[in-house]
């Protein structure tokens, strides 16, 4: 197998007298989706901020790209794109001028009109995020992630509060972001998210990893445990219906 692109070896984080994460050891390989998920408390956040060099650890060892966090750690955030939430952006300005200021930021130029047209916002390229819907802000900052053509992007909860549609279009865009090669973290509550999108998923519970594993497998492996499911299950979900009623223009105008 290849040298992983995210390696953590036995971290711990540790806030006073509360071990918040309790001796992670996970890789991740270049190009895959990955998703976090755990209940609110598990540890995701402690851990993707450690990684994203935003927080210290308290012992063990992370790895981005073969940059060690301990001495890499500027390295790393040059290779690097987190999501952040959109109430964090300058409010007078548009678009295009955002993505300047976070090119600006990387020391990198850019062409602001492509980056919007990857995540289908051309269009909107001289709006303000207010003037923006919720999918939309979701992709604009999906697309603020990119700006230093990054290895490997972080996802915080990219389609919580969107419409069934909206969450669909966002799926498809960030399948196709990794299709450019592009390895994406991200955490979801959203089951059938992580299902679709992730070709492993992390659980964590109170500051373990309990699970690592495709969803397949992991599905799989409770089967085998002699797991039944209570009731029948129908070929199609509400979700399904509220999609059919409601217009199949998913990618890429939808949200
Ligand atoms: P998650 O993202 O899975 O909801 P977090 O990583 O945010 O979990 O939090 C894990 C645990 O660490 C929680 O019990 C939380 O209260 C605690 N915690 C997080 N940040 C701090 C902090 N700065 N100081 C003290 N405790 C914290």
């Amino acid at each position: 197998m290849p040298e992983p692109i995210i390696a953590v070896k036995n971290l711990q984080k540790r806030y006073g007298n509360f071990d918040a994460v309790r001796g992670l050891t996970f890789s991740i390989q270049q190009g895959e989706i990955v998703g976090l998920l755990g209940p609110n408390g598990a540890g995701k956040t402690t851990t993707l901020e450690i990684i994203e060099t935003l927080k210290q650890k308290s012992s063990g060892s992370v790895q981005v790209c073969g940059y060690d966090i301990d001495s890499d750690a500027a390295a790393i955030k040059k290779v690097i794109g987190v999501q952040l939430q959109s109430s964090g952006y300058y409010p007078g300005l548009n678009l295009t001028q955002l993505l300047y200021l976070f090119a600006g930021l990387y020391n990198t130029t850019i062409n602001p009109l492509q980056i919007l047209s990857l995540v289908n916002l051309a269009d909107k390229a001289k709006a303000k995020v207010k003037e923006l819907s919720g999918g939309q802000r979701q992709r604009f900052s999906i697309a603020t992630t990119l700006v230093n053509n990054p290895k490997v992007i972080f996802l915080d909860e990219p389609t919580t509060g969107l419409d069934p549609q909206a969450r669909r279009s966002l799926w498809e865009l960030i399948k196709a972001i990794r299709a450019t090669g592009t390895t994406i973290v991200l955490t979801t509550h959203y089951m059938d998210e992580a299902e679709y999108l992730c070709d492993r998923i992390a659980i964590m519970d109170q500051g373990k990893l309990i699970a690592y594993d495709s969803p397949d497998a992991l599905i799989d492996q409770l089967l085998q445990q002699g797991f039944e499911r209570k009731k029948d299950i129908k070929a199609a979900t509400l979700e399904d219906v509220f999609i059919a009623l409601t217009g199949h223009q998913l990618a890429p105008v939808a949200g």
